[in-house]
């Protein structure tokens, strides 16, 4: 039997405790959605302040120059080289998720001309799914997606599949995949690997050099805490870069852009795969949310992330037997930080959760998520958020006919 106790004890060892503080939070809430849209930071918010009252009211056109705003993208990037794994100039922060995978399929695509397969995930992303399927069709040469059963990934490869694409840590379930020995085999059959990081940044350690990752990308709103809408990153191996080309070249991709000429000449490094104008106001509320990372390691951000899942886990089993199947694998190397909770009436068990101020997600069909984020969250969250799940359970309030209709956001 796990107390509360036991919690605000492990909460006193916890080496990231301080780091709670450089959040904004609703005291009386919980927040275990940080996963799907992280929360403000004091840096974020302070940083965005002064971008808008003095670089933009102050500076106008001039801070392109001044405040180097031209440099974000790339400067940013090298800012998240560390969390992955990445060295500096193989990072750009730009566009959003889905246009960044769209623009390294299509890349990726010219580089195995003679091949005519992709290979990704039925359980993947929709939007992954959707982007790639779009791009395919769009390659110039015949080319098939295949959305296989990731555990017959062996059997799919061989010497007519260009690239694989997956996506690290599955959104549904929370099971991270090994990276680097599905990257090894994709490149033993001669194909390109492409990783979504959507729900690792941030969340695990990622070694995409150690891995030999060619390509990958991820968003800064999940786990980063950049804000809602706020850009993506892409990550290119060096050796690849100068060498697989942007299929969406802009302007602000060119080797001189205000040169205004005719014809395209990509820049150098990761710029090339910039295409248009940097969402400054964006940039800078990444710019002050990566700095909480500066002040944690990935490796105490992921003992601390296994330690809140497992307890997550044992309370659930504990207080709520054979209420919910637990989706995410037991094993920590195949976890990410979230724990996804089956049950058929999910949707409603997550309204009542909100309502009474823990705050997760829905997936589904039938999956209740919830993402713990050690940056934020102590072990007494995780209690108290077990507790008021016990709660709605017991005054049946998940089963309110209200939550039979669901809202545009679940
Ligand atoms: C969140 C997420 C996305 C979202 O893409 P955007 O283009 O940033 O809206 C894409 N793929 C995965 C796997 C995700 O988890």
């Amino acid at each position: 039997m796990i107390l509360r106790d036991d919690c605000a004890a492990m909460d006193e060892n916890d080496e990231l405790c301080s780091l709670r503080g450089e959040f904004c939070f609703n005291e009386r809430e919980i927040y275990l959605d940080g996963n799907s849209l992280g929360p403000l930071c004091e840096a974020s918010s302070r940083r965005v302040r002064e971008v808008v009252s003095e670089e933009w009211a102050k500076g106008l056109v001039r801070s392109w120059n001044t405040a180097g705003w031209m440099l974000e993208p790339t400067r940013l990037g090298d800012k998240i080289a560390p969390l992955i794994g990445a060295e500096p100039g193989e990072v750009v922060v730009a566009d959003t998720l889905t246009f960044l995978l769209a623009k390294l399929i299509g890349g990726t695509l010219a580089l195995r001309p003679d091949r005519h397969v992709i290979i990704t995930d039925e359980a993947n992303f929709h939007s992954d799914l959707y982007i790639v399927e779009a791009m395919a069709q769009r390659a110039g040469r015949p080319m098939t997606v295949k959305t296989i059963e990731r555990a017959t990934l062996d059997e799919h490869l061989d010497d007519d599949v260009a690239l694989v694409m997956l996506t690290h840590v599955d959104f549904r379930t929370g099971e991270m995949l090994d990276m680097k020995g599905i990257t090894k085999k994709a490149h033993d059959s001669g194909a390109l690997m492409l990783w979504d990081l959507a729900h690792s940044t941030g969340a695990v350690p990622i070694d995409v050099s150690g891995c030999d990752v060619d390509f990958a990308a991820g968003c800064t709103y999940k786990y980063l805490n950049a804000g809602p809408g706020s850009p993506g990153f892409a990550y290119i191996r060096r050796n690849w870069q100068g060498v697989i080309e942007n299929p969406l070249p802009g302007w602000l991709g060119h080797a001189r852009p205000f040169d205004f000429e005719r014809t395209y000449e990509p820049a150098e490094g990761m710029q090339a795969f910039v295409t248009s104008s940097p969402s400054i106001i964006a940039l800078a509320s990444l710019d002050g949310a990566l700095e909480v990372f500066a002040q944690a390691s990935m490796s105490q951000i992921r003992r601390k992330s296994l330690a809140l899942t497992d307890l997550f886990m044992a309370l659930v089993e504990d207080r709520l037997p054979g209420v919910f199947e637990i989706v995410t694998p037991r094993a920590h190397d195949k976890r990410g930080s979230q724990v996804a909770l089956r049950h058929d009436d999910g949707y409603g068990i997550i309204q009542a959760l909100i309502e009474r101020g823990v705050i997760g997600d829905f997936r589904d069909p039938d999956i209740c998520r919830f993402g713990f984020t050690p940056l934020y969250l102590r072990f007494v969250d995780v209690y108290d958020a077990v507790e008021r799940m016990v709660e709605v359970f017991n005054s049946a309030m998940h089963l309110d006919p209200r939550y039979r209709v669901r809202n545009p956001v679940t």
